[in-house]
């Protein structure tokens, strides 16, 4: 039909009017939009690598200056999960370094005082939240609402993690569940509060569908490959095919820079101790080699995305 109008073609123009419903970056315009009217950053600045998943770590008193080394080596930016005890010391390592770390503040999302930890995080400049995990309700529970909207106020990344999680003791018992966890629950989130990027770690592990159709259909939300994702399918990367399916067609929601590949759905996220970061890095190139991921995608996979979410200098 000659005068049908490609559904990508309408949700540009609807996006284009109803502005104020994505998120929202640093400097107050719309991530996306920038992503779209700006021109493209120089290549050294493209070629910088954003990591939406360093957990900092509170046992290694040189943490921030092997980060430091690491960032220097490998051209990377990294989004460090701080929790609340350790605001200080990440918020002062940010000032200091802007370009090497962003921090990212950890609450538990059943403690009492939730919101105000939120709050104080943003007072000392804190970008978003994450990694919201070990839950006593779902994801989706209207206990948690509060700290959602104002992540949506803010208009904050929120990096929640999905899938599987870790048993820290094998002999006692402990009030953890994965299916608090599962992707399902982000979409919730995300139509709910539309100025949230929800990034979700492991890509919904082992519910790798779920969460690819949730970021097919949302704007707001992306997946990392941390975790044992990307090893346990080393042998078989070319699945991912099966999964983020939808490239070229009309069959996709709004993506950054218009990108319609339905890998642009994905960002990097290491989730290892620093010195490892690398080698998730290979790994993340493994998968683009076996899916033949396009060159613009792999930048905005590895950096580019958050990057442009984030307004990172260049
Ligand atoms: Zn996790």
């Amino acid at each position: 039909m000659p005068n049908r109008i490609s559904r990508r073609k309408f949700l540009g123009a609807a996006s284009t009017v109803a502005v104020s419903s994505l998120p929202w970056n640093a400097s107050g315009e719309s991530a996306f939009a920038s992503a779209t009217d700006q021109p493209p950053a120089s290549s050294a600045a493209t070629d910088r690598m954003v990591d939406m998943h360093v957990h900092f770590d509170e046992a290694n008193p040189n943490f921030i200056s092997d980060l430091l080394k690491v960032c220097n080596s490998l051209n990377l930016t990294a989004c460090v999960l701080t929790h609340f005890p350790s605001r200080n010391i990440v918020a002062e390592a940010a000032r200091q370094h802007p370009r090497e770390i962003v921090p990212f503040g950890y609450v538990d999302l059943d403690a009492h005082d939730a919101v105000q930890q939120v709050e104080e995080f943003h007072a000392l400049g804190y970008r978003g939240l994450g990694e919201l995990e070990f839950v006593k309700k779902p994801f989706n529970d209207p206990s948690y609402l509060p700290v959602y909207e104002l992540a949506n106020r803010y208009a904050w990344i929120v990096l929640f993690h999905t899938g599987i999680v870790l048993r820290a003791k094998f002999n006692e018992p402990e009030d953890v569940a994965s299916g608090r966890m599962r992707p399902i629950h982000l979409e919730e989130i995300a139509r709910r509060f539309p100025k949230i990027t929800v990034l979700g770690a492991h890509c919904g592990n082992p519910e790798y569908e779920w969460a690819a159709e949730i970021a097919r259909w949302n704007p707001n939300v992306f997946f990392d490959l941390s975790g044992s994702t990307l090893t346990k399918m080393r042998g078989r990367l070319a699945d991912f095919r099966k999964l983020f399916w939808w490239s070229g067609s009309d069959w996709g929601t709004d993506t950054p820079s218009g990108d319609d590949s339905a890998y642009v759905k994905i960002v990097f996220g290491s989730d290892v101790k620093v010195g490892e970061i690398e080698g998730v890095v290979q790994q993340y190139r493994a998968m683009f080699d076996a899916c033949d991921v396009p060159a613009k995608t792999r930048q905005m996979i590895m950096g580019g995305t958050l990057a442009r979410m984030l307004n990172l200098p260049g």
